[in-house]
């Protein structure tokens, strides 16, 4: 079973939330992948015992232009507009190219070869006696999705997997959640709040992926977000009010269920009741648009 816990902007309490569901699982039966890799915070939480790290790299064009005609072929089929093909010099942007290869594919004097060009790095441990896998994108690097994709290649599909996915709706979060049987997203009672709530339930519900919510913060705004879930049927699954204590402890990097039972059993609550939405199918949407094909 895979479950995202995801939101449709940050600082909505989304790592805390993803937190403390792991810290709720039997750690052999788990695997938490930390797929927020432009800022990657979990392991602030879970402290894990990192054993390997390894560099994720994407293959960008080299040109040979001894080879090269100037034919401006690999521009035309860049569908990025990372190439720049001049008179006597073909100009590469690095940071738009997504590495799709199709520029080596069609360049009729094959005067291009394929090098790679490290985008971030993927670390992978323990915490807690789960496994823990991240990601770290590189400063000032644009091109998360095909780190995050590295990071779900490690996915073992024997355990329970959970994903802390980028907040909002553009390419990051959508490669985070995707593939996924549950996306619970954590929002605030708050008019922005359902603005970006909205955004991401039509995000999920081209995906055909069943989602539920978590009003985080729950007695700061009004009932809005209840009204919205209501007419949309997204079951609301949990609340957690605004409290002091827990802010601390935020701010301490320390999770809530090891410091109180009673927020201990409301998260395996919560477990259990997306287990068994899941399993039961009960929220199951039809794929629409041009994801379903
Ligand atoms: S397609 Fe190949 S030959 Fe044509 S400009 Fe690009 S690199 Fe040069
Ligand atoms: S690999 Fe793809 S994105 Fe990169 S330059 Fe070539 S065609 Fe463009």
């Amino acid at each position: 079973m895979k479950i995202a816990v995801a939101s449709g902007k940050g600082g909505t309490g989304k790592t805390t939330v993803a937190v403390n569901l792991a810290l709720v699982q039997d750690g052999d039966k788990l695997q938490f992948l930390d797929c927020d890799v432009e800022e990657p915070n979990a392991h602030i939480f879970l402290k894990p015992d990192f054993a390997n790290e390894e560099t994720v790299s994407i293959p960008v064009p080299e040109v040979d232009e001894e080879k090269c005609s100037f034919c401006g072929r690999c521009a035309e089929v860049c569908a990025f507009n990372a190439l720049i093909v001049l008179k006597e010099n073909v100009m590469l942007f690095s940071e738009l190219c997504h590495g799709c290869g199709s520029c080596a594919y069609f360049c009729p004097e094959k005067a291009i070869t394929e090098v790679p060009r490290g985008i971030g790095t993927l670390e992978k441990g323990t915490a807690y006696g789960f496994d823990f896998i991240h990601g770290n994108l590189n400063p000032g690097e644009a091109m998360s999705p095909p780190l995050i994709d590295a990071v779900k290649n490690k996915i073992n599909s024997r355990k329970f997997v959970l994903i802390d996915a980028p907040p909002g709706t553009s390419c990051p979060a959508v490669t985070a959640v995707k593939g996924s049987d549950f996306c619970l997203l954590v929002t605030e009672p708050t008019p922005f709040g359902l603005n970006d709530l909205d955004l991401a339930v039509q995000m999920l519900k081209k995906l055909g992926i069943p989602s539920g919510v978590l009003i985080n913060r729950a007695d700061i705004g009004d009932d809005r977000v209840e009204e919205y879930c209501r007419r949309e049927n997204v079951p609301v699954l949990m609340h957690i009010p605004f409290d002091r204590k827990l802010a601390e402890l935020y701010a301490r990097g320390e999770s809530i269920v090891l410091h109180s039972d009673r927020w201990r059993s409301m998260f395996e609550d919560l477990w259990e009741h997306i287990s068994e939405l899941v399993d039961s199918g009960k929220f199951k949407v039809e794929q629409k648009g041009e994801e379903a094909r």
